[in-house]
């Protein structure tokens, strides 16, 4: 029996995914090669960059004047690229501090240039969403994370700017629906809602591009990337075709707004089950709770080896909470289907009648 697979990432993708990669691998379109064998330049390949940039511009209804990428080195490489791209010579950016990966980000952003916070909820242990800060009219950029899949927390409503808006959707990227044409730069590693890790997908118009001053280096250029259509030096084959099979099976469901009801339905049923308990707790504020990622503690941490074991035997993986904020997560990406949840709380609602 296949686990339920809550894993924060890299994580659960459809079983059918599964299983074409997996015949991808050793005959490719029936070619007799495998897909990680052919050149990335032959039109088999290319084909499948083709499908998968258009199946993004069809999913996220992305409009005309923007380009998509499929890039390398993680969401960690975009946190660095972003900067190295968007802000001027003696230029600043502003940031929203949301948790460990906003602080990541501020600090590659600070080798660029003057990177100021702009709020930060570090003071509760990013246990919440700061709202109504002011957004400077001067910035290169403001940079701001969608959902914090360490802590939990998800942004509801995206502060209105009138300068650059670059986010960080990894975690929540094609779960919900989002007005492409309310940012610039979007970014996602591919490894929490998309595909396998070792590719990054990046949406940004092209207009902001190009006005820095600096001499930005091949690799870290996104025009470079955006004329050579993701191919500049070897793209990630199997990683994009397996994010290529991903949206072929979101979109055969019913596309974003399908999943997003899924996605809810599956957030509720966990939440409620947090509420109801008199044993589980949630860690994040309740109005910024990530349908993502549920963080939550058990209030009788004694309790916590029995919950474990039933977890176990359960066939429930990947609930441990990450160190900085202890007690679980259960992150229920597009792929994970409600039965799972289903299956999470009645082993939660069993220890509760046991307590
Ligand atoms: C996982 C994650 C990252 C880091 O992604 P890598 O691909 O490992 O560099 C960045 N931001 C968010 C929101 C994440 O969830």
């Amino acid at each position: 029996m296949k686990k339920h697979n809550f894993s924060a990432g890299p994580c659960i993708l459809p079983q059918q995914v599964f299983k074409e990669a997996s015949s991808s691998i050793l005959n490719f379109n029936n070619l007799d090669l495998s897909l990680i064998e052919i050149s990335h330049r032959s039109a088999d390949f290319v084909a499948v960059m083709e499908e998968a940039v258009q199946l993004v511009k069809e999913l996220l209804e992305v409009p005309s004047g923007y380009s998509v990428l499929f890039l390398q080195g993680g969401a960690s490489m975009e946190f660095l690229m972003v900067a190295n791209n968007l802000m001027k010579v003696r230029g600043k950016a502003g940031y929203l501090d949301t948790g460990s990966w906003s602080s990541k980000a501020i600090k590659e952003a600070k080798l660029f240039g003057d990177t100021q916070i702009l709020a930060s909820s570090k003071d509760k242990n990013y246990s919440y969403i700061p709202k109504d800060y002011p957004i400077p009219s001067d910035l290169d950029y403001f940079h701001c994370t969608s959902n914090n899949t360490i802590f939990g927390t998800q942004i509801k409503a995206f502060p209105i700017t009138d300068v650059i808006t670059v986010c960080d959707m990894s975690s929540d990227i094609f779960s919900k629906k989002i007005d492409v044409s309310k940012f610039d730069l979007i970014y996602a590693g591919a490894q929490k809602n998309l595909g396998p890790a070792g590719t990054t997908l990046v949406i940004v118009k092209d207009e902001i591009l190009g006005h820095t001053g600096r001499e930005i280096p091949a690799m870290l250029d996104y025009k470079i990337h955006i004329t050579k259509d993701s191919m500049f030096n070897t793209p990630p084959v199997f990683p994009i075709y397996v994010s290529m099979l991903t949206m072929r099976w979101l979109k055969e469901n019913g596309g974003v707004s399908w999943i997003e009801k899924v996605n809810q339905q599956k957030a509720d049923l966990l939440y409620q089950t947090i509420d109801h308990s008199s044993i589980f707790e949630g860690s994040a504020n309740i109005e910024d709770r990530s349908t993502m990622n549920a963080t939550f503690l058990l209030t009788n941490t004694e309790l916590e080896e029995e919950f474990n074991k039933m977890c176990a035997n359960g066939g429930i993986n990947g609930l441990k909470g990450h160190r900085s904020v202890g007690g679980y997560r259960a992150s229920m990406y597009n792929a994970m289907p409600l039965e799972s949840v289903q299956v999470l709380v009645e082993i939660m609602n069993e220890l509760e009648r046991k307590g």
